[in-house]
C-alpha cells in the first residue's frame, strides 16, 4: 500500500474510478478505497449497459462534457484494448412542447449536432418496431449508443493500477475531516491520511458530506430484460437504443445484443429511499405493469413477461443537474455527488475534471455550471 498517498479518493464506481485513473497517470501517488467488492451491484454503476448522446435536452452546456466523455471513453478503449461502447443510435421521441423534443432541437442547434428528424417512412422502413404516438416527433441521433457500464468502471480500475494507483475495496469510509496534512479519512480497516481527498460515494455522498447538507435524494430503480428479442430490436440488425417521452412518463432502453435481450426501464418514478441499503430487490407488480403497458404502446413486438429483473439507485439533486465542486471550507477536497440518474456516460470526463480540481488546475470552465454555488 501507498504508505502516504498524496491523495485519497473515496468511492471507485462510475466517477471515482475515473478519477483514480486520471489522477493515477498524471504520476500523483493516489489510493482508492471502496467499502463493496470490485464489480458490487449496491450502487448506481451496473446493469450491462448506460446510454451515451450527445444532443442533450437536459441542458445544452452539457454538451462540451459530453464531446471530452466520448474522446476520453474512446482513449480509455485504446488504453485497455477491449471494446466498450456501442454505437447503435439513438431514437427519442416524445411531444413537440414537451421536455425532449424541443431539448435535443435546442441543443442540436446551440452545438452544430447532427439530428435527424424521422417521418413515417423513415420509421417503417428503418426502425419498424418502434410505435410512434400521433403527433409526437420522432428524432434519431446517430452518434450515440450505449456504453458497457461494469467494463467501463473495471477498465478504468485496471488502467489506474496500472499507472501506479493503489486500490482497495471492501474498506468502508466512515468520515472525512480536514487536518494538519490535508484530510483524515477514518475507516473500518484504519485510518489514512492525504494532503487531498476526492469523493465520489455515490448514494452515500449525502452522508459523507454531511456537513455540506447536499438536497439529495436516492431513488430505488428497476431495470427489466425481455428475452427472445425479434429482429427489429437486435442491434446486429440496425436496432437503436431509444428514449420516449409519454404521457404516462419517460421510458428508454437498449437493443438486443448477443444474449438476445432488449432492455427497459423507466427513468421517471421510483421509490424515495432513508438507507441506500435498505431497498426492495424483488419485482414491484406495479411497475412491471407500467413496464409492460409502455411496451405494448410503443414496442408491441417485444415478447413479455421480462426474463430478468434488477434494481439499482439514482442520487437526485432538485435541479437534477450533478454537483461538482471543492468543499467550500476545505479546498483540498473536491466531489461529485447528485448525478440524477444520467451521470455515467459523463463519468470519463467528471474524472478528469476531479483530478484538475484536486491538483488545482482551474478545470474545464464548461463544467462550472455544475457547481455548489446554486444551491448555497
Ligand atoms: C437504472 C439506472 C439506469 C441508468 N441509466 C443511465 C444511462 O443510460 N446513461 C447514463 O449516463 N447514466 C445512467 N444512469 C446513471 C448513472 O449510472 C449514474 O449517474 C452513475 O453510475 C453514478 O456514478 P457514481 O460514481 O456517482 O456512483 P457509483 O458508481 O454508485 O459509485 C459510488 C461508489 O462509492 C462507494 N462508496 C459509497 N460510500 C462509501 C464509503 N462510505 N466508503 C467507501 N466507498 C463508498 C460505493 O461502494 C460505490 O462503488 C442510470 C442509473 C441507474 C440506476
Amino acid at each position: 500500500m501507498t504508505p502516504k498517498p498524496e491523495v485519497i479518493v473515496v468511492g471507485c464506481g462510475g466517477v471515482g474510478s475515473a478519477a483514480l485513473m486520471h489522477l493515477a497517470r498524471a504520476g500523483v501517488p493516489v489510493l482508492g478505497l471502496d467499502r463493496f467488492a470490485a464489480g458490487h451491484d449496491h450502487g448506481s454503476s451496473h446493469g450491462e449497459t448506460r446510454i451515451i448522446r450527445m444532443s442533450y435536452f437536459e441542458h445544452p452546456d452539457y454538451v462540451p462534457l459530453l464531446q471530452r466523455s466520448f474522446e476520453l471513453w474512446e482513449q480509455l478503449e485504446l488504453s485497455c484494448g477491449q471494446p466498450l461502447y456501442h454505437e447503435t443510435g439513438l431514437l427519442q421521441v416524445g411531444p413537440p412542447d414537451g421536455v425532449v423534443v424541443p431539448g435535443v432541437k435546442r441543443s442540436a442547434a446551440e452545438h452544430g449536432l447532427a439530428v435527424e428528424q424521422l417521418g413515417p417512412l423513415d420509421l417503417a422502413e428503418r426502425f419498424r418496431g418502434f410505435q410512434i404516438p400521433a403527433g409526437h416527433e420522432a428524432l434519431f441521433e446517430a452518434r450515440a449508443g450505449v456504453l458497457c457500464v461494469e467494463d467501463c468502471v473495471a477498465a478504468h480500475l485496471r488502467v489506474a493500477v496500472a499507472a501506479g494507483a493503489d486500490l482497495r475495496h471492501e474498506v468502508r469510509v466512515e468520515s472525512i475531516e480536514p487536518c494538519k496534512r490535508g484530510v483524515k479519512i477514518t475507516t473500518d480497516a484504519g485510518d489514512f491520511e492525504a494532503a487531498r481527498a476526492v469523493i465520489c460515494a455515490g448514494a452515500w455522498a449525502g452522508e459523507l458530506l454531511a456537513s455540506l447538507s447536499l438536497p439529495l435524494e436516492v431513488l430505488r430503480k428497476s431495470l427489466f430484460w425481455y428475452a427472445g428479442a425479434d429482429e427489429v430490436y437486435r442491434a446486429d440488425c440496425g436496432a437503436p437504443a431509444f428514449f420516449f417521452e409519454t404521457e404516462a412518463g419517460m421510458f428508454y432502453g437498449f437493443p438486443a445484443f448477443e444474449a438476445g435481450e432488449i432492455k427497459v426501464a423507466e427513468h421517471t418514478g421510483g421509490t424515495l429511499l432513508t438507507d441506500p441499503l435498505d431497498l426492495e430487490h424483488g419485482v414491484l407488480p406495479a411497475e412491471a405493469e407500467r413496464m409492460e403497458t409502455f411496451l405494448a404502446g410503443h414496442l408491441p413486438a417485444v415478447a413479455t413477461p421480462h426474463a430478468r429483473h434488477a434494481t439499482c439507485l439514482y442520487t437526485k439533486t432538485p435541479d437534477e443537474h450533478f454537483i461538482v465542486d471543492r468543499v467550500p471550507d476545505a479546498p483540498q477536497i473536491a466531489f461529485a455527488a447528485g448525478l440524477s440518474g444520467h451521470g455515467f456516460k459523463f463519468a470519463s470526463a467528471l474524472g478528469e475534471q476531479l483530478c484538475d480540481l484536486t491538483l488545482g488546475r482551474e478545470g474545464r470552465s464548461e463544467a462550472a455550471f455544475l457547481s455548489l454555488e446554486r444551491f448555497h
